[in-house]
């Protein structure tokens, strides 16, 4: 790598990320190249955010013609491709209204806003409690750490927004009992946890968790940033667990690699949010949202289809193979425990041209929804011998 971006980067850029050794120039597909031209399989599209790879032709199509005719208009004003969007998300989803912003974290903030309104409104003050998970991750501002069940996220900056709890994800008699108490006007969840180490919850749980939520009038609400928009094999994850969420947010694979988040609003809360409620200056900015309708059109039953068979093949090869303990996930967002320090074995991935993340201390895998077979097979077959050492 040129170590003049590295030295630009680490003088000039606050030091948030631990970042890899590698500057990533180009790409086509689910192919990568760094500075000096060395190719790599992307079997991480940004953390989820690359639907369709890199420079996906339809996609750029899309996201170009707009851009060139305009790009921002705030607001103030209707764009179509904005109301397209919501059409689509809505007629696909069952949901009412959509809300546009720009982050998952921010999907989240106006999700929470829209669930406490909803209480207020209908009970008053007081009874404002969302209940999260343990291990679950909702964002980085400062009221999404509070709904992150981890505490490594909190300890720098508290005071935390109050009003949040987390419990455990494994027993809802525990949960159910405390939205019971009378204050609580939401649980919010992921149906697969991403940075938790991609572990989808438990049929039962999620049932029982409806259920009550139900009979107390809490706001079912799916955290659908990283396991919805096909990722799961699904459009969303929760439609995997038969449930109908009050509330969903989304954001990363949304718009294909363009800042795009999205709170969907179900029949009870489509009407809480008025003019005046909130808003986003750039949320719903039309170029992001051509990117949208090109990636959310593609997402039909073929597609997803292909996706569950992809999933099938990389858990067959992966879970009984050598140095390999177990293989998590759901759809093409696969959590891998290893014998071996995954650190090191990311890294020698890398080494043979083979992009990874990791998850806690799993490899995590999240390709782009239309790998091709050749290349995700060359790629499993990578990630098998650098786990197997
Ligand atoms: C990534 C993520 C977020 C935060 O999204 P940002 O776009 O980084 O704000 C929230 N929830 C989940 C489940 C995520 O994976």
């Amino acid at each position: 790598m040129q170590m003049n971006i590295q030295t630009l980067d680490s003088t000039y850029i606050a030091h948030t990320y631990g970042r890899f050794p590698l500057a990533l120039a180009h790409g086509k597909g689910s192919l990568v190249y760094d500075e000096s031209g060395k190719e790599y399989i992307d079997m991480a599209t940004g953390i989820a955010v690359n639907t369709f790879g890199i420079a996906d032709d339809p996609w750029v199509q899309a996201v170009t013609e707009q851009l060139s005719v305009l790009q921002h208009t705030s607001n103030l004003y209707y764009t179509e491709p904005c109301a397209k969007l919501a059409e689509m998300l809505c007629l696909r989803t069952g949901m009412k209204k959509v809300f546009f912003s720009n982050s998952g974290a921010e999907a989240n903030e106006c999700l929470i806003k829209t669930a406490r309104k909803y209480s207020a409104d209908k009970y008053g003050a007081g009874r404002h409690t969302i209940l999260t998970l343990e291990n679950s991750f909702h964002g980085r501002t400062v009221t999404t750490l509070a709904a992150t069940g981890q505490d490594v996220f909190h300890k720098d900056f508290l005071p935390q927004t109050e009003g949040f709890e987390s419990y455990p994800a494994d027993d809802p008699q525990v949960i159910c009992g405390r939205m019971a108490k009378g204050d609580v006007a939401a649980v919010l969840f992921e149906c697969v946890q991403g940075e938790g180490g991609v572990l989808p919850l438990k049929p039962e749980f999620v049932s029982a968790l409806s259920k009550c939520a139900a009979e107390q009038d809490v706001l079912l609400c799916c955290d659908e940033v990283q396991c919805g928009n096909g990722r799961t094999g699904k459009l969303y994850g929760y439609m995997h667990y038969g449930i109908t969420p009050d509330l969903v947010s989304t954001a990363k694979g949304l718009a294909g690699g363009l800042p795009l988040g999205a709170t969907l609003m179900g029949e009870k809360v489509q009407d809480v949010l008025q003019p005046g409620s909130h808003g986003s200056t750039f949320g719903g900015n039309p170029v992001c949202c051509a990117g949208a309708v090109s990636i959310l059109s593609r997402l039909d039953d073929v597609l997803l289809a292909e996706v569950q068979k992809k999933a099938d093949y990389i858990f067959n090869e992966l879970s009984s193979a050598p140095g390999i303990k177990s293989v998590t996930g759901m759809g093409l967002m696969i959590g891998i425990e290893t014998e071996g320090d995954s650190g090191e074995i990311l890294n020698a991935c890398m080494e043979q041209g083979v992009l990874v993340i990791k998850a806690k201390q799993k490899l995590r895998l999240l390709p782009a929804l239309n790998i091709p077979w050749d290349v995700l097979k060359k790629a499993v077959a990578v990630i098998k011998t650098c786990a197997a050492v």
